[in-house]
């Protein structure tokens, strides 16, 4: 895929003084809530409106979608509303459907982009079509199958391309429901500037209460534009409950939210730092989940020295330990000293958690 600035001409279209914005429930549940939601985000910043018809679910037994009769209430919302219509699509049947029903916009989500098989079935599904395909990142942190995944679209003939980026799944719990990885999106971004990118803080976060802080982080990072969960009544959602607003909290988001109005493609200044900024943010965010799991099974030795009754202080581990930690250091580029420094004060921190649980009853 050569970059081309055609790619995002479809963006250009809607000639936006603002970053695109894509609002709507996680999932369409009745036509009644479909066409309620659609009409309080008639009136703002909303361009496109979105809900899931097929919900892939992680685990059997939740609510898996209402299915076709859905994309007939994104129809009635389209001609009441003039909304765009958007819904995600998984395989070839999902295509065909959403197309007899005329919906605009198709994304593909996490759980499909990790498929390349899912991904060129629905790419040949779409060939031949003019329909904007947005290609969510794949739940792993893999830049080249988010690439592969655009890429199989693009040689489907498929031009109106963007990607949006929902963060990825790790085995340790952090404060994100899919930490953002952002120099994963900025490394897509700065390959290939002309593809639209949005940010999807409703699964980055999965609470409602820091949609503002991640969407003001892809702001800064020039993002073209924000696809975020809006519900009536948020709480009584059928899937993602935690992490949907209401329309009037959607439109008090984007009051607050600063939009730097140059459109530069993020090689200026202010965009650069911003990049390096959220970056440091991210490995110290990491360095504290780490040192939180380190002091905790620190602990643990605790109550296993307890238990035996050991000393707390072990000198030959410490010193294999130093040792080991200054020539990994070394090799990183880390002065000697520096480790010393930091391993001494994790190492006191461990001891007084230990002391601490050994000399209680
Ligand atoms: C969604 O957008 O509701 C969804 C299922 O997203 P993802 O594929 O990012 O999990
Ligand atoms: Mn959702």
């Amino acid at each position: 895929m050569e970059n081309n600035i055609a790619l995002r001409t479809w963006l250009d279209e809607f000639k936006l003084d603002h970053p695109l914005v894509i609002a709507g429930p996680c999932s369409a549940e009745t036509e009644e809530q479909v066409l309620k939601i659609a009409h309080e985000l008639k009136d703002s910043d909303v361009s496109i409106y979105r809900a899931g018809i097929w919900k892939p679910r992680t685990r059997p037994g939740g609510f898996e979608g209402v299915g076709a009769i859905g994309l007939k209430w994104l129809q009635k919302a389209k001609a009441e509303t003039g909304l765009l219509m958007a819904t995600e699509v998984a395989n070839a049947t999902h295509v065909k459907l959403a197309l007899e029903h005329d919906i605009d916009v198709l994304w593909i989500g996490a759980r499909t982009t990790v498929n390349p098989f899912a991904v060129q079935e629905i790419a040949d599904a779409l060939a031949g079509t003019d329909k904007i395909v947005l290609v969510k990142n794949p739940v792993n942190p893999d830049l080249a199958l988010w690439l592969g995944g655009v890429e199989r679209l693009y040689n489907a003939g498929i031009k109106k391309l963007g990607v949006i980026h929902r963060g990825f799944s790790t085995y340790e719990k952090t404060k994100y429901r899919n930490i953002p990885e952002w120099q994963l999106a900025i490394e897509l971004q700065n390959k290939f500037p002309d593809l639209p990118l949005i940010c999807d803080p409703s699964h980055i976060t999965g609470r409602r209460d820091m949609i503002q802080e991640v969407s003001q982080q892809a702001l800064d990072l020039n993002y073209d534009g924000l696809i975020i969960e809006t519900h009536t009544d948020p709480d009584n959602a059928w899937s993602d409950a935690a992490q949907q607003v209401t329309p009037t909290t959607l439109k008090k988001i984007f009051e607050d939210l600063r939009v730097r109005k140059e459109t530069g493609q993020g090689h200026d200044y202010d965009s650069k730092m911003a990049t390096l900024r959220i970056n440091i943010d991210d490995f110290d965010n990491k360095i504290i989940e780490i040192l939180g799991k380190r002091m905790a099974v620190a602990g643990q030795i605790g109550s296993l020295k307890k238990e035996f009754n050991v000393a707390v202080l072990q000198n030959r581990r410490w010193n294999e330990i130093l040792d080991k930690m200054t020539a990994q250091g070394a090799e990183k580029g880390l002065s000697q000293d520096f480790i010393v420094d930091i391993f001494k004060a994790i190492h006191q921190e461990s001891i007084s958690h230990q002391e601490k649980i050994i000399n209680t009853k």
